[in-house]
This record gives C-alpha cells, structure tokens and sequence, in this order.
C-alpha cells in the first residue's frame, strides 16, 4: 500500500479497508498499537511514544510505587529457592515498559538472590522506543537480549525460567464474535458514512474457542488467540526446564464480552476517535490462559485479585517497614500508593495476580484458596 509518510493512520486505515474491505477487530487492534506482525508497525501507538505516568495516557503498578516490583522481585526469589537454586537460569519479562519493574526486581535480587541478579536476562519488546528506555534504566550490558517476540526469547535462553508479564496480554489483540442470526459472526472494523464503525462479518464456524452458552442476539465475545499461544510456548518451556512466571493483568476468570477499551490522557475514548494515538486494552481471559497452560503440560495457578495477593505475601509489613523510616510527606504518598494498589475500589480487585508453573500440585504462598 503506497500511502504519503505524512498519512495519518485513521487515513491509511481508511485507505485500506476502501480498497480490501473490512478487517477484523484483532487486525484494527493490532494495527493501533503496531504490534508484532502489524502492517502499519511503524505508526502505531507503542511505537513512538512513552505512554506511562501523569504526562502520558496511563500509570501501570510499577510506576505507582517500587513497592510492586520489591514484592514480585522477593516472589520470584522464593520460586527460585524452591526450584533449587538452579546454578545456570534465565529471566524473562515480556512487555518491560519503561523497565522500571525489572530494575526494581534486580535491586531484590542484588541483595538477597544473586544467582536470579546473574541470570541473563530477556526482554521481549517491539516498541524501539520503550527498547531504549529499558536500556537506560537497566544499563545495556544488564540485559542479554531484546526479541521481537517470545518464541526468540526462549530459543535464546536456556535453563529455568523466571519471569513476568504486567500489563503485556491485555495490549495483545483480541478478536470479536457478535451473535446475530442464531450464528456467531465475525466482528469487523469497517466504514460506515465514511467512518470507522463496527461492521459484522461472516460466520465464524472455524474457530472453537469456548464461547458462552444460549447467547442473546447481539452478544459480543471477544477471544485472543496470541495470548493462548504465548501461554502454551511459555507452558511447554517452564513444564521442560522448569521455573515460574508471573502473569499481572486487568481481567477476569471467563469471556469478558466487549472488554475493549480506548484511553487517552487517563480518560476513556471512543475507540475509533484516535486510532494510533490513544492506547487500546482488553480484558484477559484468565480461564482461556488456564486452559492454554494445561494442554501444554503445565499449570496456571490463580488468578487471585492483586490486593489480596500483595497482602498475603508481605506487602502490608513491608510498606510498615518503609514508612517507619520516611518524612511525614512520603509517608503519605507511600500509604496512598499501597491503597492505589490494594482496594477494591482501584486496582485491588479488577487486577489478577496468576503463576504459571510446571505441573505438580499444592498451591504456592499468595494463592491459598484461590484456585479455580
Ligand atoms: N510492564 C510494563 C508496561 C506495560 S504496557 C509496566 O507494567 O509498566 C505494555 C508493554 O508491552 C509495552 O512495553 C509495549 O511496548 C509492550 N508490547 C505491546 N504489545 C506487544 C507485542 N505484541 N509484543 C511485544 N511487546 C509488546
């Protein structure tokens, strides 16, 4: 598609479904944030831009408070103790970010875990501009290895495996069905008067995803088959060579429906408003990443909602810990940045906390009766 460099991405996309016709919802996703894979890599969301904290769209957990990568980092140490000390390991993170879950992390394991600090270390990144963020934050030489992708981060490490993913499966595209007709159809992104609207496409008889029983007309479902298939290759890699790897995330245990979700400047936006420039989510599907991790032969244990899992592994005592040391004023910031983390009412509740482990039984610290 030959398109001026100047053409905005509503234009190419507009262009493009004129000239091919309609795409699906993942593909629009996809193209927005210029994933792997994505025709229109270089114009889309992650690409050109630093999107966390109060002067970009959106504040992740670790960008709240060191706290969160202390308690994963502390986590991640236990995993590696219990896993035997393994001499030779790697750690993985897809989706780093500005790298500041990593660098908190590795402050853990620089003090108590030094075979986890030695590990090489493996991101999986598209983004070029948050790649050199990372860089700065972690120092070049701190990390093995940058992938497109996490079939090249696990053929390039080799021994057990730790690692997380925060906020990394809900940026992976999700596709829709919308039942209509007593058949579930394709949800498509087509034009509608000349603007990006949903369309309905054709019938979806090829895919068998575990879809909600006797649907209305006019329900929506939504599956992501990239996070299934990353599930199932860390899976297969963790069930072989052992470890443990964090899944941090917004979703639920089930089909989410319509969970897609534009944001721009912390607000929500019309999905279709600001195509490349505003972030677009979905909600992840934790029993389809369960059901993902059992085919290949390991286990995914959770999710449990992130507040009760800080609290259950020690966030409460440490936050005590640090306040007891700080000025009146960062004692309130460190008070309200565990509060941010941990009610209900923010992110305590809608944020999963999930391990995916090599088979075995008995449920690990933080997910005690949690187990679906
Ligand atoms: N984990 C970080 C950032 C979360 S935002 C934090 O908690 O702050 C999502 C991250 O995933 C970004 O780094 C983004 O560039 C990366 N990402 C999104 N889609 C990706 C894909 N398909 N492959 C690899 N990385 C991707």
């Amino acid at each position: 598609m030959a398109l001026p460099e100047s053409a905005s991405l509503a234009d190419m996309l507009r262009r493009h479904i004129t000239e091919h016709g309609p795409i699906g919802v993942d593909d629009y996703m996809g193209m927005c944030l210029g994933g792997a894979g994505s025709n229109f890599g270089t114009t889309g969301y992650y690409h050109s831009r630093d999107p966390f904290g109060a002067t970009g769209d959106f504040t992740t957990a670790p960008e709240i408070s060191g706290l969160f990568g202390e308690m994963c980092g502390l986590y991640l140490s236990h995993m590696y103790e219990v896993a035997n000390a393994p001499d030779t390991g790697s750690v993985i993170e897809l989706g780093p970010g500005r790298g500041t879950l990593m660098r908190d992390m590795r402050g853990v394991w620089e003090r108590l875990m030094p075979g986890l600090a030695a590990a090489a270390l493996h991101l999986v990144e598209t983004s070029p501009s948050l790649r050199r963020a990372q860089d700065a934050m972690l120092g070049a030489k701190t990390v093995a290895g940058w992938h497109d992708d996490v079939e090249s981060a696990l053929a390039a490490s080799d021994g057990p495996l730790f690692g997380i993913a925060n906020e990394f499966f809900d940026a992976l595209p999700a596709a829709q069905l919308v039942f209509v007709d007593g058949a579930w159809h394709r949800r498509m992104v087509g034009l509608r008067d000349g603007h990006l609207g949903f369309v309905t496409g054709a019938v979806a008889d090829d895919i068998d995803p575990d879809l909600p029983e006797a649907p209305a007309d006019g329900m929506v479902a939504e599956l992501c088959l990239q996070a299934s298939h990353i599930v199932s290759l860390l899976g297969r890699a963790l069930a072989r060579r052992g470890g443990a790897m964090l899944i941090v995330d917004y979703g639920r245990q089930g089909n989410p429906g319509d969970s897609l979700q534009a944001v721009a400047n912390h607000h929500p936006v019309d999905l279709f408003a600001a195509p490349g420039d505003s972030d677009i989510s979905h909600w992840v599907d934790f029993a389809a990443l369960g059901r993902a991790a059992q085919n290949a032969g390991a286990r995914l244990v959770g999710p449990a909602p992130q507040g009760r899992f800080l609290m259950r592994i020690g966030l409460a005592a440490r936050a005590e810990q640090a306040a007891r040391h700080a000025a009146p004023e960062e004692r309130r910031t460190l008070l309200a940045a565990i509060d941010r983390l941990t009610s209900p009412a923010q992110m305590g509740e809608v944020f999963k906390v999930a391990l995916l482990l090599p088979p075995g039984a008995g449920l690990p610290p933080g997910f005690e009766s949690d187990e679906a």
